[in-house]
């Protein structure tokens, strides 16, 4: 199959192979000459689709179209742009079925969790329908008959490259506020998932964007580099690894266009003894498991506070509840084999430096999908700062624990560590997370929350290697990454008299 996904009533056994994709650019889709790479349902490792790898001119030709939409776009009134985007949203509850198994079948998650990314798009698109009630410029009488007048206008094109993990809602973290805002819009989806990104365009389209406003480009690193590179983009995020957020933010920047790279993350969940046992346990198995650990809020290190006989409780529920989830019922499969290679590769690497492995999730099958890419829950104690597994991001479902004797100790851990994603405090102690929230390097705080993601209207993003950028990605904050503010001062009383400004 060479078209685009299917639109209706699309059944499992319907929607694989999905054949070669296209780019969608200018309201259609369009071939790409150069190769392509294979992509993986990771359920099962069946091959489900080609992906593109785009070049500059595939590229170019994506800008162009941006560039033709941008004037008729951004002249329309936000209220009047933000029509399509309520459109969209109920959209997307229509089709919210057949979405989430493509979710399912691209990226591997389990039926609820895919569920979870698409009513999260809904939130974002309904936030970004508030936009016009919000974003507004301001005026003011300076002196007798003169204004200033300030008012937001688009950057104009844009860009946002994203990761395999959130296959639907990361690129909404971007998509309805930047064209809500009179942006026009590349997205450049992950290689690994890009199946979704087309029944984005082709609901978008369906909802009455007009043609041009919102492109997807396939392909990767080199492609990501090329919208760095490309002079007629103003703005770009990324989201991905740290790795991969600092060449973006070094390039895109060098280039001289505005830029904000998120990450990735090495969360840490500290653990009181005054902490409610039951929910503690629930919240940071939850955590760490959810979408296969494959989150940047996921719950890294629990890190154990107070003698043992105060935690041992809690660990042993937090193994109760691990050990009560199903692979392949609970848990999906991490995105790859190498990915699975490179978890299990932590583990035994922290086995082998002395920690003890209560819950092993290697060499996990599930009956009828052993070609699939599983890792059960694990939970690791006795794991101590040094060690590999206690320091870099491992993105999978694994928990560490981590004891220490005094919450400062636990502190410095999460202090030493370069990420500053998500941190989170266990406690009934008001001052305890009073303590936690300011001492912690962290962006985003939870208090008796594992996975502390700020909900609209609040902004999205971490500290350190977290985040390189000002501002935020989501929310308020992201207002005035997708704007630029003209400044207007006006006279026309003739009467104002003169001063030093005219
Ligand atoms: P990745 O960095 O490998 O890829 C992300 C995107 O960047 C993809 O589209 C890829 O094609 C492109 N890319 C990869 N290397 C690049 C490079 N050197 N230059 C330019 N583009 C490049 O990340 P991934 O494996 O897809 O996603 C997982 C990572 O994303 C984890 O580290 C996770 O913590 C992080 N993440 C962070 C956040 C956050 O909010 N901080 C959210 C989701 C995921």
């Amino acid at each position: 199959m060479t078209t685009s996904i299917p639109v209706e009533s699309r059944t499992a056994t319907e929607v694989a192979p999905y054949g070669t994709l296209r780019n969608f650019v200018g309201g259609a889709l369009v071939d790409v000459a150069g190769s392509t790479i294979p992509v993986h349902n990771p359920a099962t490792g069946a091959v489900i689709a080609h992906v593109p790898m785009s070049g500059s001119s595939d590229l170019d030709a994506a800008v162009s179209a941006a560039q033709a939409a941008l004037p008729a776009w951004r002249a329309l009134t936000m209220k009047d742009r933000v029509q399509v985007l309520y459109r969209y949203r109920t959209l997307v509850e229509k089709h919210m079925d057949e979405l989430s198994q493509l979710i399912v079948e691209e990226h591997g998650k389990v039926m609820a969790e895919a569920r979870a990314e698409w009513l999260k798009v809904m939130e974002l698109t309904e936030f970004a329908c508030s936009l016009p009630q919000i974003a507004t410029g301001s005026v003011m009488e300076v002196s007798r008959g003169v204004e200033c007048r300030t008012e937001r206008t688009p950057v104009g094109v844009v860009a946002s490259i994203v990761p395999f993990n959130f296959p639907s809602m990361v690129p909404h973290w971007t998509i309805p506020n930047a064209i809500a805002l009179g942006n026009t819009f590349i997205l450049k989806p992950s290689e690994m998932v890009p199946l979704s990104a087309m029944r984005t365009a082709e609901l978008l389209a369906e909802a009455g964007l007009p043609a041009g406003v919102f492109n997807v480009v396939h392909g990767g690193r080199e492609t990501a580099e090329a919208i760095c590179d490309h002079p007629g983009i103003g703005a770009v995020t990324f989201v991905g690894s740290t790795r991969g957020a600092q060449a973006v933010y070094r390039r895109a920047t060098s280039n001289l266009k505005r830029a904000l790279c998120l990450g990735g993350a090495k969360n840490h969940l500290i653990v009181l003894p005054d902490a409610e046992p039951e929910m503690t346990a629930s919240n940071v198995t939850a955590s760490m498991s959810g979408c296969s650990g494959q989150r940047c809020m996921a719950a890294s290190v629990m890190l154990a506070v107070g003698g043992d006989s105060a935690m041992d409780g809690i660990v042993k529920d937090v193994v109760k509840h691990a050990k009560a989830l199903v692979t392949g019922r609970d848990i999906g499969p991490v995105i790859s084999e190498a990915a699975r290679t490179r978890i299990e590769k932590y583990i035994d690497e922290a086995e082998a430096a002395g920690a003890r492995i209560l819950v092993d999730g290697r060499n996990a099958v599930v009956e009828g999908k052993e070609g699939g890419y599983y890792v059960g829950a694990t939970v690791i104690d006795g794991v101590t700062p040094e060690m590999k597994i206690a320091q870099e991001e491992v993105f999978g479902p694994v928990l560490a624990i981590l004891r220490t004797a005094t919450l400062d100790d636990a502190l410095s851990v999460e202090n030493r560590s370069p990420y500053g994603n998500a941190a989170a405090v266990f406690t009934e102690k008001g001052s305890s997370a009073r303590y936690v929230a300011e001492h912690a390097t962290s962006g985003m705080i939870g208090v008796n929350v594992g996975v502390p993601v700020p909900r609209e209207p609040f902004g999205f993003g971490g500290w350190g290697d977290s985040a390189y950028g000002t501002g935020e990605i989501t929310g308020e904050a992201s207002i005035e990454f997708w704007t630029r503010t003209r400044k207007t001062t006006t006279k026309w009383n003739r009467d104002a008299g003169t001063n030093w400004m005219s």
